[in-house]
């Protein structure tokens, strides 16, 4: 071989090598694990309120998998995030919107309606998914269903939906979901049905309290066999963030994603 012909073909080795180097690099980082989700935003260490703006905003700095929120609806339809059914002291879903602006969080955010969270969620973030927990109605089921459909519309109409996991208590709110579109991803909260049960709806996923999974540990290999999510909520010490990590969890819904993001850290770096 002449010494031309021995550097082209030594440049076209080094040229298959890097590529191969280059899409396995690329491949490690896609697939880096990370199952943290913040939940109701990464308040906890900032001091800031739960299910603001600004805590979805530091969930998203923090690289979490994914910033958890609830969200009510008001008399006049208006879908807002908060946890509790009140808002200081005002029944959500039995008052306007519009008497719930008279409070402010302690930020001295307003109380995010969903269109804004949305907006904030999408905005520069390609990596935090929105982790959207519909909570039932305490007025009826048929309002329920109704909250469902408002929010799957909202999150159409913002072009969110590759973003959205989303999360329910309720049985019924998930089946309306699925029924509008068996393609989003939907996860069950209440801890008391079976993989197998899940999977026969069409739900993606189990996201229970971390104690149903200590109680029915073989729920997390019939969960892997039926390629369900697995998420576990609200897992906030160490050692119980040490277990579902150790366990390969898709998602740990934590009040502590620092210390997760610690403790993730330290795993891999143990491998
Ligand atoms: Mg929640």
């Amino acid at each position: 071989m002449d010494s031309n012909k021995y550097f082209e073909m030594l440049k076209y080795i080094i040229l298959i090598f890097s590529i191969i180097m280059g899409t396995s690099l690329t491949t490690y980082q896609k697939n880096v694990y990370n199952p943290i989700i913040a939940h109701r935003g990464g308040w906890n260490a900032k001091n800031l309120p739960e299910n603001s703006i600004a805590s979805l905003k530091h969930a998203i700095e923090l690289g979490c998998a994914g910033s958890e929120f609830d969200v009510h609806m008001t008399a006049d339809n208006i879908l807002v995030i908060c946890h509790d059914s009140k808002f200081y002291g005002l029944e959500i879903e039995k008052v306007n919107y519009q008497d719930l602006l008279t409070y402010v969080l302690s930020n001295k955010e307003k109380i995010p309606t969903l269109e804004a969270y949305l907006k904030a969620g999408t905005k520069k973030n390609k990596h935090t998914r929105l982790v959207l927990e519909i909570k039932p109605s305490g007025i009826s089921k048929e309002r329920s269903i109704q909250i469902a459909e408002n929010v799957y519309n909202l999150v159409k109409k913002m072009k969110a939906e590759n973003m959205i996991d989303y999360i329910s208590f309720d049985i019924d709110i998930l089946k309306t979901l699925i029924n509008l579109n068996p393609s989003v991803s939907t996860q069950y909260l209440n801890g008391d049905m079976p993989p197998m049960d899940l999977k026969a709806l069409g739900i993606s996923g189990l996201d229970y309290n971390f104690k149903v999974y200590k109680q029915k540990p073989q729920w997390i290999p019939e969960a892997k066999k039926l390629n369900l999510i697995l998420n576990a909520w609200t897992v906030n010490d160490v050692d119980d963030i040490d277990f579902f990590l150790s366990q390969n969890f898709d998602f740990i819904t934590t009040n502590e994603p620092e210390l997760a993001k610690e403790r993730l850290d330290e795993l891999m770096h143990s491998k």
